[in-house]
């Protein structure tokens, strides 16, 4: 069966594209690793708006309620999208990495970010024995150790910040000469005695054995070659969109995001729509990939129905 859009990602973009197509009558298949996306992780969310406060999981729980109640929408969980092709009748296929095939007449990508590693020795064997990604998450389990967060930018202050409550101390390693986080993280980080600072450090290995002991970084100043001892390493160094999917078929920046027109979500290329985290937009928050997501589902609509994406008023005969 030929869908009208295939939909990847299942966070707020996604589900919010879900919704509004099913709405609109189009076919559509959601392919999705889960539903809820990247916050639902957190304790609590609190700029969802119409919720005073909401856990990540209830957040999550919440979404996919919505979702599922939509009649004629197809969804599939556990799946990872490899590729989208483009056919010569101008429609797309869509390869899962099971290796199945669907064909569709547009494209929703709305599959997020994710954390960018550190590419170093040790940083795989010893993920979840110490390495960390993320410290909304994982903060509590380091009460009473020295954990080494790497990055200084917002992400690696609001891990620190995290941290302090449990860690008896808290080194920042950064690659750069300075900070580039915030004023207002620098005052509430780097004033509490629990931090230590290292500027120009170059990670260089993460060691252990069953866990993490030690992160080996080579000091830029001098060139020496040095060793932290320490219990964790947060890994805090920014995000990848997970673009890979459509990389080769549409327009994306240096930083690998899609790029988009933002009053349609539509792509380089006609007919592929991405919305929310994904995009080289600004400002990455549930509402706004939520918002984005709608946008990109109802230009979906008009490109299927053949009055061009952005187009909502032009009536076309024979739908
Ligand atoms: C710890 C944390 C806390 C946050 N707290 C807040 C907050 O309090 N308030 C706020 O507004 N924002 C918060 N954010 C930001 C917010 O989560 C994101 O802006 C939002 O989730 C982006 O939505 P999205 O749908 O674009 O992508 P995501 O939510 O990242 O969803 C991407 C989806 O795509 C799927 N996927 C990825 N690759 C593929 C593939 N190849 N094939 C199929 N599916 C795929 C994933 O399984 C996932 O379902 C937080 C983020 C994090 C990490």
């Amino acid at each position: 069966m030929s869908y009208d859009v295939i939909i990847i990602g299942g966070g707020p973009a996604g589900v919010s594209a879900g919704v509004y197509a099913a709405r609109k009558k189009m076919r559509v298949l959601l392919l999705t690793g889960t539903i809820g996306g990247s916050s639902s992780v957190s304790a609590t969310i609190e700029n969802w708006i119409g919720d005073v406060s909401i856990a990540g999981y209830a957040f999550a729980s919440r979404l996919e309620e919505h979702l599922r109640a939509q009649d004629g929408l197809d969804i599939r969980l556990d799946e990872s999208v490899t590729g989208v092709t483009k056919l010569p009748d101008g429609s797309f296929e869509v390869k899962t990495e099971r290796g199945e095939t669907f064909e569709t007449k547009s494209v929703i990508v709305a599959s997020g970010v994710r954390h960018r590693h550190l590419g170093v020795p040790g940083e795989e064997t010893f993920t979840g024995k110490g390495v960390a990604y993320c410290s909304t998450c994982d903060a509590p389990f380091f009460r009473n150790k020295h954990v080494a967060v790497v990055g200084g930018g917002n992400s690696a202050f609001e891990a620190v910040e995290d941290l302090i409550p449990y860690a008896t101390k808290v080194t920042i390693l950064t690659l750069d000469p300075d900070f580039t986080a915030d004023p207002v993280l620098h005052d509430r980080v780097l004033g509490s005695d629990k931090v230590a600072t290292v500027r120009l450090a170059k990670s260089e290995e993460i060691v252990g054995e069953r866990k993490v002991t030690a992160l080996r970084y080579e000091d830029l100043a001098t060139n020496e070659k040095r060793e932290l001892s320490c219990d964790g390493v947060f890994v805090e160094i920014g995000m990848m969109p997970n673009a890979e999917p459509v990389r080769d078929i549409v327009e994306c920046n240096r930083l690998g995001e899609i790029v988009v027109n933002p009053r349609t979500f539509e792509t380089s290329t006609p007919g592929i729509f991405a919305a929310g985290d994904v995009t080289d937009l600004p400002y990455r928050q549930n509402n706004i990939s939520a918002g984005q997501g709608a946008v990109a589902a109802l230009a979906a609509y008009d490109f299927v129905r053949g009055a061009g994406a952005g187009n909502p008023t032009v009536v076309v005969k024979n739908v």
